[in-house]
């Protein structure tokens, strides 16, 4: 499945950084969820909370903050953000768009126990 490989990556990412910083236990984590990102706030939670088992990340809260999709304009340069189907730039009229964010989930900050 998709959420379980996506997590798994989040989840090392947060034991990796917390082990760096001589975290013992993880308590929170705050995540960035793209609003094109193909898995939702439940899926992640569902995911999180089965392979984080055995880890010092089990039993974390997860803090979700949806990030909009963001474009920009190859002519211009203008970054805007709007529907998916949205495929001219609002400034110049260019169609020459590609996505900058919002299709993806970040570790923005974990918060843990020394
Ligand atoms: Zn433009």
């Amino acid at each position: 499945m998709h959420e379980f490989s996506i997590t798994q990556d989040m989840i090392n990412v947060v034991v990796d950084q917390a082990k760096k910083s001589g975290a013992r236990k993880v308590k929170r984590v705050s995540l960035a969820l793209g609003e094109l990102s193909s898995v939702t706030e439940e899926s992640v939670n569902f995911c999180f909370q089965a392979l984080s088992k055995g880890t010092i990340a089990e039993g974390a809260e997860l803090i979700f903050r949806t990030v909009p999709a963001t474009y920009r304009c190859h002519q211009c340069q203008e970054q805007f953000s709007g529907e998916e189907d949205r495929l001219t730039c609002p400034r110049c009229g260019g169609s020459q768009i590609s996505l900058v964010e919002g299709n993806d989930i970040l570790v923005e900050s974990i918060e843990a126990e020394a």
